[in-house]
């Protein structure tokens, strides 16, 4: 039974890639209208829009939607699925983009055998090529074993949502989030975890001609510590750290009273993080400016002010070693590479679900006004995915 339902999804995901080269005309169009209606993720008219629009293409499948309102401004997770479904893979999506309502890139434009537009990957295609996989599984009776999610601020860490995600995220075995393949169409098999530490010192203020002698300089103390915090990186680890904002002082005359530093650290291993983050603690304990008439140092605060959990590569190797086995019966290749950033798959690594990223169509310039899709790589992803969702339907695992 099992052997003949996959036969039949891999002659209907042939048939998927043979039937256009492109893209289907309704899906084509429809990927226009999103793309030419700017979502940025501040902008909540134009994300309602996009909602507007998406709503009845999913519902005319037979799918139920639920929305899970997330805050008074209109803001929400929308999820679909059969009714009475007992899904097993999630299909994750966002809604909102990177680029601003004011800027100059607001169009898609058809340059051949590439689209250019703003989200045009990330991720428009992706939502796009969603509901085409949609009506594939839904020739073979395989809706009911997905549940859609889609939400509207993943571009600033899914702030909002990210709860709401991974409770929609209970009890099922498999995640599959549509964003962008790499340039080469490789997926994502991990996604380095995040945090923002800053470090504020304080010091204490003098006239710096006058009496320096009073003074205890924070921001020369603080230097010393952005250079000692700086050398705990291992890049070959993929462990990074960026001091990437600092103030302090008031005048060039006064001695530094207060300075702080935000870093962004990134890494591969939760080891390394607990490392890093037990230097820092040390770092920050020790006065590295100290005033010995006043007998007192610079004093120093570490307080985290953001962080994303990292995806490690055991919650993507199932996946991955499944989908190269689809990919190899439909005559492609699919590699595997980790990145420094993050996306919906490191919100929901520790649910324990099996998750894959970048599954939509590829191109390149993500996040610049040069973001095209191939639009060969839509064609490929349709026919793969199509074959994924199938198999993993009437896999072993998640059927308790
Ligand atoms: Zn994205």
């Amino acid at each position: 039974m099992k052997r003949c339902l996959a036969a039949a999804a891999l002659s209907l995901a042939l048939g998927a890639a043979a039937a256009a080269e492109g893209m289907e005309p309704h899906y084509r169009e429809l990927l226009e209208r999103l793309v030419n209606i700017n979502t940025e993720t501040r902008n909540l008219a134009g994300l309602a829009q996009v909602r507007q629009l998406l709503i009845p293409q999913f519902e005319s499948l037979g799918l139920v939607l639920t929305r899970h309102r997330l805050a008074q401004d209109g803001r929400e997770v929308l999820s679909f699925e059969m009714p009475g479904a007992k899904p097993k893979v999630m299909l994750v999506g966002h809604l909102d983009t990177v680029f601003p309502v004011t800027g100059g890139f607001q169009k898609l434009e058809d340059q051949g055998n590439r689209l250019v537009g703003p989200g045009v990957i990330d991720m428009k295609g992706g939502v796009v090529l969603l509901l085409n996989v949609l009506e594939q599984l839904k020739k073979q009776g395989g809706l009911d074993q997905v549940r859609v999610v889609l939400n509207d601020d993943e571009e600033i860490g899914s702030p909002n949502s990210k709860a709401v995600i991974r409770n929609l995220a209970q009890g099922l075995p498999f995640g599959l989030v549509f964003e962008p393949g790499l340039e080469d169409g490789s997926v994502v098999s991990s996604q380095s975890g995040v945090r923002w530490i800053k470090l504020t010192t304080t010091g204490k203020a003098a006239h710096a001609g006058l009496e320096p002698e009073k003074g205890i300089d924070a921001c020369l103390d603080l230097a010393i510590k952005v250079k000692k915090v700086s050398a705990l990186a291992q890049s070959g680890k993929g462990l990074t750290i960026n001091p990437g904002l600092i103030a302090g002082g008031s005048k060039p005359n006064v001695v530094c009273e207060d300075a702080s530093v935000t870093f962004d650290i990134r890494f591969r291993s939760l080891a390394d993080w607990q490392d890093v983050s037990h230097a820092i603690h040390h770092i920050s304990a020790v006065s590295d400016v100290y005033n010995p008439l006043l007998q007192q140092g610079a004093h120093t605060e570490m307080t985290q002010l953001a962080e994303m959990p990292l995806l490690p590569t055991a919650s993507t190797a199932e996946l991955l070693e499944r989908i190269q086995i689809s990919a190899r019966s439909l005559g492609q290749t699919v590699r595997a590479r980790a990145v420094g950033y993050g996306s919906d798959g490191n919100n929901l690594a520790e649910t324990g679900m099996q998750l894959l990223v970048g599954v939509g169509p590829y191109g390149g310039g993500m996040h610049s006004d040069q973001e095209f899709m191939l639009l060969s790589s839509y064609q490929e992803r349709l026919s793969l995915l199509t074959l994924l969702i199938t198999q993993l339907s009437y896999s072993q695992k998640g059927t308790s």
